[in-house]
């Protein structure tokens, strides 16, 4: 049992931390309400009477003195007690109070008096395991001579004034008084940021120290590729080639994310690192999340190389067995300069000749300890990262403190802002009139739900009942598609065609449709219970309109929390709006950004213990530069 709750071992168990408290404490009768939790104490004035109604119900009453009152106690299922309640038994119920009849529906009975404030730990458990088993078994250890590593240096115990981490221990699990607890819950969130931000800024430091891939490319011939693209670069799409010509050339291993809004121009970026790797011979490959993306990329790619001498292929997992084999053939002979494709780049029978460059776009889950793995002779590959999700620089300081991060802030011009407007459930006229002023121009629509189906848990909107709704006010007129994460990747990209190729011109989806397609005939994004999704998704769904110079709009509909989507309303800058995010709702979405396994914490959270996170950000940063730490991270990494 204690297995199923992730629990193998001594450390395991006292690290096992609660997850919340109940606050035991006597009752002010005076300032309860009726149905409030109450806790009281006091003797047994009468014999308990006792009822049994089947085999195994029973209902117990008795009256309680508290010395100032006397209440009736009516307790279900602990006949078996009856035995040793006598009157003059000191007990201590908790349960519901009524007030009106002076009473309380007990759920518990404790022998004995709860003299002061109790303040109890309530752990996650599972079936067949209560929560009193768990809090005993924890106590029983701790009263032994346990040894536990403390992980923070000593001169940061000093500068905060930490305890012996076991005090900190006990206290989070048995805990004397809230001061006190806070205190320890506090260290111990400390801690785990610590050792995380120190893993972050040793792979940092590390990287700068590992060689990587050394080369000589003269920066004329970059230039003149860029100047004959059809367009000029913007300011910050020239300084984020820069940056990664500079990364490229040096010696040590590049490791960069760059992020801008979708839209800023992070492809072409990509092409041009790719085509400075391939001046300096060496292959580079191109990871999409969706076969379709990666479709995408290759014919674009394609395109812009037409008139060079430079071999680019595409892999996916649709690609014929027979097909394939030739392919990795030729990847692995080096007839291959570009290699686009899916996560199936990453598998074992791709073998490289000789890997420079890995680029992976629209992939905001990168680990920590993540590493390309991509089979390679000899080389460490430099490595650059796309992302969509723009973040504020202190943001992306602790998020992707191993990396380097470049940022595109402005769109290349030409493009139309796109209009945003909140409405309430109660607005559906006007809001399928707007749908219908754009359907009717020849253009298309995104309709966005929470749920698949209909549950029972909530009356959320979900795709089904929307399908239905539109069918009867637009199925007359156009083809209505549905798209969710529950379909198979032919079924979606089946549908995703249609809609691209037009056949379909409303699709109703969930949030599956965040990463990828470019329809640009596709104006209007309509999003049912906006309040559901951080500002940062909902500025990723809207970015899937306004491809064009056509005005797009975008319609956010809730009857809730219409202040913070406001802010959509008012800007369609990425950075803005995931710095409004982090202000609003914590850290928002931006957490869910680096893959969850190196978030696993015992107790810490990002989301809200981003200042304490902050501290160790620094801390960590002064630790690194001042000590060795190798020594330390070792044992770091057999503990962990
Ligand atoms: P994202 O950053 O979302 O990946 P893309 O790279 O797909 O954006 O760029 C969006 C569109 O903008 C593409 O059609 C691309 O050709 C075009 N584009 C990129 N850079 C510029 C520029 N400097 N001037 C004009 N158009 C550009
Ligand atoms: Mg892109």
């Amino acid at each position: 049992m204690l297995n199923k709750l992730g629990i193998y071992n001594i450390y395991d168990l006292i690290t096992f931390y609660p997850f919340r408290y109940n606050l035991i404490k006597r009752s002010d009768l005076n300032s309860l309400m009726d149905k409030d939790r109450i806790v009281m104490d006091g003797y047994i004035e009468n014999t308990p009477t006792l009822f049994r109604f089947k085999s195994k119900l029973d209902q117990m009453r008795f009256k309680l003195n508290t010395g100032s009152n006397l209440m009736n106690v009516t307790i279900y299922n602990r006949g078996f007690l009856k035995n040793k309640l006598n009157i003059g038994t000191y007990v201590t119920v908790i349960g519901k109070y009524d007030k009106i009849h002076n009473s309380i529906v007990a759920s518990e009975l404790r022998f004995g008096s709860i003299l002061k404030d109790t303040i109890e730990p309530v752990y996650h458990t599972t079936y067949g395991l209560s929560n009193n088993q768990l809090e005993q078994y924890i106590k029983e250890l701790l009263e032994n001579n346990i040894e536990i590593k403390d992980y923070i240096p000593s001169f940061l115990k000093e500068k905060y004034l930490f305890n012996d981490k076991l005090i900190d221990i006990k206290n989070i699990h048995n805990p004397k008084n809230l001061n006190d607890l806070k205190k320890s819950i506090r260290r111990l969130k400390y801690e785990e940021l610590f050792i995380f931000m120190l893993k972050m800024n040793n792979l940092k430091t590390n990287k700068e120290i590992k060689k990587g891939l050394k080369r000589v490319v003269d920066y004329n011939l970059v230039n003149e590729f860029i100047n004959k693209l059809p367009f000029t670069l913007t300011p910050d799409q020239d300084k984020t080639v820069k940056d990664i010509y500079d990364d490229l050339v040096s010696e040590k291993r590049m490791n960069r994310l760059v992020q801008g809004d979708v839209g800023s121009g992070k492809t072409i970026v990509a092409i041009i690192s790719m085509y400075i790797n391939y001046l300096s011979g060496y292959q580079s490959a191109l990871m999409a999340p969706t076969e379709i993306l990666a479709e995408q990329h290759y014919n674009n790619i394609k395109n812009i190389f037409k008139n060079y001498n430079i071999n680019v292929c595409l892999l996916t997992g649709k690609i014929k067995a027979k097909e394939k084999l030739e392919i990795l053939k030729k990847i692995k002979s080096g007839e291959y300069d570009f290699i686009i494709g899916t996560h199936s780049l990453q598998s074992d029978d791709v073998e490289y000749n000789n890997l420079g460059l890995v680029i992976t776009d629209e992939q905001h889950r990168f680990g920590v300890n993540q590493r390309s793995s991509l089979k390679n002779k000899g080389t460490t590959p430099d490595v650059l990262y796309l992302s969509a999700t723009p973040i504020p620089r202190t943001y992306a300081l602790t998020l992707y403190g191993d990396m380097d991060v470049s940022s595109i802030k402005t769109n290349p011009g030409g493009k139309k802002d796109i209009i945003t407007t909140l409405k309430k459930e109660s607005d559906m006229k006007d809001v399928l009139n707007s749908i219908y002023k754009e359907l009717k121009q020849g253009h298309q629509a995104y309709i966005i739900a929470p749920l698949i189906e209909e549950s029972d848990k909530s009356d959320l909107k979900n795709i089904y009942e929307l399908e239905e709704n539109m069918n009867k006010a637009f199925g007359k007129l156009y083809n209505i598609g549905i798209l969710h994460g529950k379909m198979t990747d032919i079924e979606k990209e089946e549908v995703m065609n249609k809609f691209k190729n037009n056949e379909i011109q409303i699709l109703i989806s969930t949030t599956v449709i965040e990463v990828g397609i470019d329809v640009k005939n596709a104006t209007m994004m309509v999003i049912f219970d906006s309040f559901r999704f951080g500002l940062s998704t909902l500025h990723q769904l809207r970015g899937r309109v306004g491809r064009n110079t056509i005005q797009s709009y975008c319609i956010l509909i809730s009857n809730k929390e219409t202040e913070r989507l406001n802010v959509l309303t008012k800007t369609t800058d990425g950075f803005k709006i995931s710095e409004e995010d982090f202000r609003l709702r914590g850290s928002g979405d931006l957490f869910g950004l680096r893959q969850s396994g190196d978030m696993k914490f015992k107790i810490a959270n990002l989301k809200n213990d981003y200042k304490i996170l902050l501290m160790a950000k620094e801390d960590s940063e002064n630790f690194i530069k001042n000590n060795d730490v190798t020594p330390y991270l070792d044992e770091l990494n057999i503990t962990s």
